[in-house]
């Protein structure tokens, strides 16, 4: 069992590793998501925008920090700290 487990999970000493999740836009409310920083997927679902470094494109690499926090999708939105895929690339990141 990984010690990982037991570690409290806060986003303070995360680098935003939830940001490196396909994010797709599900909800009406994702209409208000800029278009330059989305794209249609193979399947044709409409999803954020990846840069090369990994990290969703609304990112900025810099800060750290959501560049599009009022207009953010609703997946984004809803996230929570502790969720399945947040604890699991904080463990692929050792955090
Ligand atoms: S929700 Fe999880 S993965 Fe995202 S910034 Fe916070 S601790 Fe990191
Ligand atoms: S839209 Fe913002 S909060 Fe959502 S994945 Fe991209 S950078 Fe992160």
């Amino acid at each position: 069992m990984s010690n990982n487990k037991f570690k409290k999970i806060t986003c303070d000493t995360c680098k935003a590793l939830c940001c490196r999740l396909e994010v797709r836009l599900i909800d009406d409310s994702d209409d208000q998501v800029p278009e330059e920083f989305t794209e249609k997927s193979e399947d044709l679902y409409t999803r954020m925008k990846q840069a090369d470094n990994g990290w969703c494109l609304a990112l900025n690499p810099a800060t750290m920090l959501c560049t599009i926090y009022e207009k953010r999708p609703y997946l984004c939105r809803e996230y929570q700290a502790g969720d399945y895929d947040c604890v699991n690339e904080r463990e692929k990141f050792n955090l």
